[in-house]
């Protein structure tokens, strides 16, 4: 089969023929037919993560976004068959340990994270391995297509998991997005439409434009101060006057230390910073934090990865309840061939909104 493979760090994806994926007994192989780029994707391209033995290894076939159609089912998958639609969430758990039984198999301790691990390959290919289908498996409602799913997941589930099942966003709060790429712009009109008050912040007044598309209320570009109205104030500050002493929520979407500080100082007393961007080699994983002001005023720091996948109904729900579009976030569909060149335009923040592989062989 047709795939991209990493071949070396910050150089071009090699497009070649693969041998394809057969299915363990509890696992299933699906046809994919539509798959993001992710800025987890640079990350592993560029070789991030070398500080912590970490680095996704050369030879990978990257890709963790898919959506497509089931092909061939091992002997001991209950729940699936060949034809049904499915969406893969990124984060594969072993189904049977503590974490998994709990719900909460996006922390599977024994899990595999799909297209960054050897024994993972992604699904910038024709065809990936899915093991224990039945734990780890969704399947894909009628109304929502591959390319759509695609923008669903990791991007969106991970802001529905972050501000819903992380942070308990209701309706009526006010929150603040620190970084509008496809998880920002994820969390923007998902908060809008559970009725939040969205409060959005990028430097990048294309990335603040669909931001406010698709529901933002408020907008902050950190580099253009406006001194009638801001008073030449910074980022923390401005939300808080924008929202009667600070969010009730906010969320890191970029993970640089100073969006994540930013955020931090954003909430209000007993409010909840929620971390979703994983930090660069810049940082190294670590920030340092206003700890004081978060123990003054009660601040709640979490961390929130991916979403677990016994969970997609009620994102499912959601979105149909609320009428959203995960589409409107698509802004391009690319072609195999073509997602080189978008990773690396994701260098100096070229990318606007979500960009979809929808062509496996091309
Ligand atoms: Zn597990
Ligand atoms: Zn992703």
């Amino acid at each position: 089969m047709h795939a991209a493979v990493l071949r070396e760090y910050g150089e071009p994806l090699q497009l070649r023929e693969v041998p394809g994926p057969e299915p363990d007994p509890g696992g299933v192989i699906v046809r994919v037919e539509a798959c993001g780029v992710c800025r987890s994707d640079w990350h592993a391209w560029k070789g991030h993560g070398e500080w912590a033995d970490d680095r996704v290894p050369r030879g990978q076939i990257l890709g963790h976004e898919p959506a497509g159609e089931v092909v061939a089912v091992g002997d001991a998958v209950d729940r699936f068959g060949p034809g049904d639609r499915v969406v893969v969430p990124f984060s594969l758990g072993d189904g049977t340990c503590r974490y998994c039984r709990q719900g909460h198999g996006n922390v599977c301790t024994d899990g595999r994270a799909l297209g960054f691990e050897p024994g993972a390959p992604g699904a910038f290919a024709e065809r990936i391995a899915v093991p224990q289908a039945d734990y780890n498996l969704v399947e894909r409602p009628s109304w929502l297509s591959a390319r759509d799913a695609a923008a669903l997941g990791c991007r969106y589930m991970t802001a529905y998991h972050a501000l819903v099942e992380r942070a308990d966003l209701a309706a009526g709060d006010r929150l603040a997005v620190h970084g509008c790429g496809g998880v920002g712009l994820s969390a923007v009109q998902l908060g809008s439409a559970l009725g939040a008050h969205v409060i959005a912040v990028d430097v990048d007044e294309g990335a603040l434009d669909r931001a406010a598309s698709l529901g933002a209320a408020d907008l902050v570009n950190p580099n253009a101060t406006d001194p009638e109205a801001d008073g030449g104030l910074g980022v923390p500050e401005r939300i808080r006057d924008r929202s009667d002493g600070g969010v009730d929520v906010s969320v890191d979407a970029l993970g640089i230390a100073e969006t994540c500080r930013n955020s931090v100082r954003s909430v209000r007393p007993r409010g909840t910073h929620v971390q979703v961007g994983l930090t660069t080699d810049a940082e190294r994983g670590e920030v340092s934090l206003p700890t004081d002001r978060m123990t003054r005023w009660e601040v709640s720091f979490v961390g929130s990865r991916g979403m677990p996948p016994t969970n997609y109904d009620d994102l499912f729900e959601v979105i149909e309840a609320t009428g959203i579009d995960p589409g409107a976030l698509v802004s391009r569909e690319l072609a195999l061939s073509e997602v080189s060149e978008r990773l690396a335009a994701m260098d100096d923040y070229g990318v606007d909104g979500i960009e979809v592989v929808t062509d496996l062989s091309g």
